[in-house]
């Protein structure tokens, strides 16, 4: 795989910060890292984040780390962390030997947990979840203090390491930070450390029955790995002077945390509880389903990550939440595919074409170009017969004024190969249905050229000979949701209610010139005239070949830039 490379960096608020903080000696050097839950997979939200990380990393000679947050026994899984390493590889990532995990420093934030505590920062307290609610009090009226919020040094560090040891029952204490009851910020008051639960733990098993929070964990966690700046998203801005507050009472190295605007992508959904929703429900066949806005769910459905991390620069990082129309990022995998994939020619509905004056039995090879965008892609030969296949849409008995493509007595030119003129339409007797045109070849336009009498058509038609094509299975994917943001619902609706039922529709019995007998798996390919395809990784077989309709040809950003729509 290529390198990422990134000439010249965009400017964006954050190299802003870094290159002050390295004009003025606030740190030396750049460290990043990219902190993803295994709660699920990861998702076109989260390649932002890692292009911003990886990226910052390569641009300054930095480091990146990746960590696993795994504070949360509940939702994680092994799974979701291999995933996880493949999908950051795949977008073309690499960080080398620093794979970290949170549940690894267990061991490190309860000694700092015990620092706290002797500081006086941090207490023992038997409030259930409910009370310690209710105690917090609301955005307009302060806290009240918890009645143990005064228990000595000693009875707290005594609690803290029986609650380690498992003396006490799920939730009866908890160890909570000692800050201010009446601040402003709700996340000031008190905040919980530490939870007693009995879960079993993917990596640490059944060692632990005290889990740390994320509040605690993360920025801890940051510190520990030597992190200088620590990115996350906006949601996080008023979480910082918590984290702050930890890191300066500790006395330990202090990264700078600068939040940004999470992406949203149009006509899907990106979180990962409503994902997994999706998957367990059934209403989308996994996490890789080609429709899913997950890495694995592009990289199936065949986009590139060369296309993905253009996006993401395109993008830029920015302080404001919006909504970026998914037809931008369909633009980005189009414009990539244009360059790599090459033309084959593919029909998806099939018509069958005799032409009744090319002899029975002979096979004529015609030279392809395999991409005009790339000369070294060279060409192919492309067999053609007596019997073709022409996508069905390309005919109509009793066409309208502006349809140029083959009716009765009208003549088109079939790519690389011959004018052929329609002569004949053929009917199922009892439905009525063409099921075969008769058509005859103009031996003097071989190759598709106009022939000497300088006649001229108005139309081009893909085809495939009959006795030499290949079946195939094709999917058609349209938007996960029919509308742009479904999160946007009326109260009350479910928001699983604007899925599109129209988002999936196989095609079987697609019919494909035969070089496409050895497609790989995950290879892209233009299909002429009908939009760029990719071999489903999972489900094609040699011999039983399915494909993905990765983009269509239609450039609908072009469209909405031009309607200037695409900051809607
Ligand atoms: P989700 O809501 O999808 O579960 P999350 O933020 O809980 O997302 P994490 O696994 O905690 O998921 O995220 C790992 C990193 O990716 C974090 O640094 C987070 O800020 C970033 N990230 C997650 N979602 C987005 C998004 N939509 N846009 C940009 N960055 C994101
Ligand atoms: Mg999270």
């Amino acid at each position: 795989m290529d390198e990422p490379t990134n000439p010249k960096p965009k400017s964006n608020f954050i190299r802003d910060i870094v290159d002050e903080h390295l004009r003025t000696g606030r740190f030396s050097r750049v460290h990043t890292r990219f902190p993803p839950e295994p709660n699920g997979y990861l998702h076109i939200g989260h390649a932002k984040s890692i292009c911003l990380n990886f990226g910052l990393a390569r641009d300054y000679n930095g480091l990146c780390n990746l960590r696993m947050d795994d504070t949360n026994p509940e939702t994680e899984d092994i799974e979701y962390v291999n995933s996880i390493k493949e999908d950051v590889r795949w977008l073309g990532f690499d960080w080398e030997d620093r794979e970290y995990y949170a549940s690894d420093y267990y061991e490190k934030l309860y000694e700092f947990a015990v620092q706290l505590i002797k500081q006086g920062d941090a207490y023992v307290c038997d409030l259930s979840v409910d009370q310690v609610r209710e105690y917090r009090g609301t955005v307009t009226t302060p806290g009240k203090d918890s009645p143990f919020r005064n228990r000595s040094v000693t009875e707290n560090l005594d609690l803290f390491s029986r609650m380690r040891a498992g003396e006490f029952p799920d939730g009866a204490k908890t160890l909570r930070a000692k800050i201010d009851m009446a601040s402003p910020n709700m996340l000031l008051r008190d905040p919980l450390m530490y939870r007693i639960r009995r879960e079993h733990h993917y990596r640490r098993g059944d060692a632990w029955c005290l889990y740390p929070t994320y509040d605690w964990a993360h920025g801890q966690s940051d510190s520990i790995e030597g992190v200088t700046h620590s990115i996350c998203t906006l949601e996080f801005e008023v979480h910082r002077p918590l984290y702050d507050w930890f890191l300066d009472r500790l006395g330990v190295h202090h990264p700078q945390q600068i939040e940004f605007a999470r992406l949203n992508l149009s006509h899907t959904v990106l979180s990962k509880r409503r994902l997994l929703e999706l998957v367990e429900g059934g209403f989308v066949s996994g996490w890789d389903d080609p429709r899913m806005p997950t890495m694995t769910g592009f990289r199936r459905r065949g986009y590139t990550p060369e296309s993905i991390r253009s996006f993401a620069d395109i993008i830029g990082i920015a302080r404001d939440n919006s909504i970026v129309d998914a037809a931008l990022l369909e633009m980005c995998v189009r414009e990539h595919l244009n360059r790599m994939a090459p033309r084959v020619m593919a029909v998806l509905r099939p018509l069958k074409v005799v032409i009744t004056n090319f002899p029975e039995g002979r096979v004529e090879e015609f030279e392809a170009v395999n991409n005009p965008e790339d000369a070294s892609a060279g060409t192919r030969k492309v067999p053609f017969s007596r019997e073709l296949w022409i996508e069905r849409e390309d005919f109509m008995e009793d066409p309208p004024k502006k349809f140029f493509r083959l009716s009765p007595g009208r003549e088109v030119r079939l790519r690389y190969a011959y004018f052929i003129k329609c002569e004949e339409v053929v009917k199922d007797p009892k439905t009525g249905e063409v099921t075969e045109l008769r058509c005859t070849y103009d031996p003097a336009t071989r190759g598709g050229d106009s022939p000497p009498d300088g006649r001229k058509v108005k139309a081009t038609l893909h085809w495939v000979s009959a006795s030499h094509a290949i079946e195939a299975e094709v999917r058609l994917y349209e938007t996960l949701f029919t509308v742009r943001d479904p999160m946007d619902v009326p109260e009350g609706t479910d928001w699983k209610s604007l899925l599109n039922p129209k988002s999936l529709e196989v095609v079987r019995g697609a019919k494909l010139e035969p070089g496409l007998a050895d497609a790989r798996p995950e290879s892209r390919w233009q299909f002429e005239r009908m939009g760029y395809y990719c071999v489903d990784r999972r489900d094609s077989k040699p011999g039983a070949l399915v494909f993905n309709r990765t983009v269509t040809l239609r450039d609908e950003w072009a469209k909405l830039v031009s309607s200037g729509r695409e900051n809607k």
